[in-house]
C-alpha cells in the first residue's frame, strides 16, 4: 500500500528540536512530509526574527538523514475560510494533515483532509517563543535546537538579531 503524504505547518523561528520529533512522528506513517514554512512572509521581527530562506536552511541543515520531505513557502492570509485552498494552491498533493491546535484540525478536517493530532514534546522548553526569550536574555538555548540550527544563527548573526529585536517591543 502506498503511504501517504503528510503536512506539517509551522513558523518554525526557529526550528527547534520539537519540530524535529514532530517531523520524525510523521515521517514514520507517511510516505512523504511536506514542511511548509508558514508567516513566510515575516522576517525582522520578534516573533518572526527569520526570513522564509533562512528557516529554509535550518530545517535542510538539520535533517540531513531524512530525504522524504518537501519545503514550501506559505505567505499568511488571514482568513480561515480560505486558508485550505490557499494551503492547495501552494503545496504539491497532499492526504494527512499533522496538526496540534484546533483550528487547524477543523479546518483541514472540514475540507475532507485525515487530520492527526499530535503530542506536545517538552513543550515548556521545546518553544520557539521560549528560545527567543532564552536567546535575548543570554540564557542557555544551543541544546533546545538541531545543530542546523545552531550553524545558521551563527552564520547570520542571529543572537544578535534577537536581542537588537527584543529591544524594540
Ligand atoms: P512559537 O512559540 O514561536 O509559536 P512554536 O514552538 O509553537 O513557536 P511553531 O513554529 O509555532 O513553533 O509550530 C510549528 C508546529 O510545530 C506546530 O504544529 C506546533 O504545534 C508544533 N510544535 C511546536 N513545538 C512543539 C513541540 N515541543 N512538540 C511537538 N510539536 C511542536
Ligand atoms: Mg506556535
Amino acid at each position: 500500500m502506498v503511504k501517504p503524504t503528510g503536512l506539517i505547518i509551522g513558523r518554525f523561528q526557529p526550528f527547534h528540536n520539537g519540530h524535529v520529533k514532530l517531523i520524525e512522528y510523521a515521517a514514520g506513517e507517511s510516505g512523504k512530509v511536506i514542511i511548509g514554512i508558514g508567516s513566510s512572509q515575516e522576517s525582522h521581527s520578534w516573533e518572526n526574527p527569520f526570513s522564509a530562506s533562512e528557516r529554509r536552511e535550518m530545517i535542510k541543515k538539520s535533517l540531513k538523514v531524512f530525504d522524504r520531505y518537501e519545503i514550501i513557502e506559505v505567505p499568511d492570509i488571514n482568513k480561515d475560510l480560505v486558508w485550505v485552498s490557499h494551503v492547495k494552491r501552494i503545496a504539491p498533493d497532499f492526504q494527512v494533515v499533522y496538526a496540534n491546535t484546533a483550528r487547524e484540525r477543523h479546518l483541514f478536517s472540514e475540507a475532507g483532509f485525515d487530520v492527526v493530532p499530535t503530542p506536545f514534546f517538552s513543550r515548556d522548553l521545546y518553544s520557539g517563543t521560549e528560545i527567543r526569550r532564552r536567546i535575548a536574555m543570554n540564557e542557555k538555548w544551543m541544546w533546545l535546537v538541531p545543530q542546523g540550527t545552531i550553524d545558521v544563527i551563527k552564520k547570520i548573526d542571529g543572537v544578535r538579531r534577537i536581542k537588537d529585536l527584543s529591544l524594540i517591543i
